[in-house]
């Protein structure tokens, strides 16, 4: 699966907020949102008021970046959340924060999601005693995850633990830092995301 390999900062300031893609620097004064806060680009500075497609286009873009996720796989994301019983764009966002990746990002195994996603490919976790080295996997109500036992030593990770101690751990997961394993406690509900996040606007521009 594609991945977008550019330089992350320029996609918080295109957005106009942080989307906190690179980990510690993020909660530091070097985070270029805080230095910069204007779009990227030689017209970055000019201000445009967006409205109707173009505030959608952003609202869906911001979402995608934020989970690291493509357009092609998001827009499955989208039909599977409307096929759902329940609220499309909450089902769309439980559906996003259930992936493998977002979940270790969530227990504080990984600083960012992207590095969550690296963590998962080269196969340091395991779901209910399997290993699953799937980024996108859906992680389920019950699920347990843990780190395999030969990277426990892994310093990185050790310290990630370390320092999102801090970050908190949302309500629909639970950590056991010394087994270093967590589990997933119930499905992420809508209060459960707290990042500023209009899922209506997406929901209006795929439903055009
Ligand atoms: Fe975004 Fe983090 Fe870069 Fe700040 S440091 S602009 S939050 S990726």
């Amino acid at each position: 699966m594609g991945r977008y390999i550019g330089a992350v900062c320029r996609l918080c300031r295109r957005e106009g907020s942080q989307l906190f893609l690179k980990g510690e620097r993020c909660f530091k004064d070097k985070c270029a949102i805080k230095r910069r806060n204007y779009a990227p680009g030689q017209h970055g500075r000019r201000r445009i008021k967006l409205q109707g497609y173009g505030l959608q286009l952003r609202e869906k873009q911001k979402v995608k970046r934020i989970y690291g996720v493509l357009e092609r796989q998001f827009r499955l994301y989208f039909h599977k959340a409307a096929a759902g019983k329940g609220v499309t764009g909450e089902e769309l966002l439980s559906i996003l924060e259930s992936r493998l990746d977002n979940v270790v990002y969530r227990l504080g195994f990984a600083a960012s999601r992207s590095q969550a996603r690296q963590f998962v490919n080269h196969g340091h976790f395991m779901v209910n005693g399997r290993k699953v080295d799937i980024a996108s996997f859906q992680v389920r109500a019950g699920d347990l995850l843990e780190l395999r036992e030969k990277s426990r030593k892994n310093q990185i990770i050790e310290g990630n633990l370390g320092t999102a101690a801090g970050r908190g751990i949302p309500a629909w997961l639970e950590l056991d830092a010394a087994k270093f394993a967590g589990k997933v406690v119930a499905l992420p509900k809508r209060e459960d995301i707290t990042m500023p996040i209009q899922e209506n606007l997406i929901v209006e521009l795929y439903s055009k």
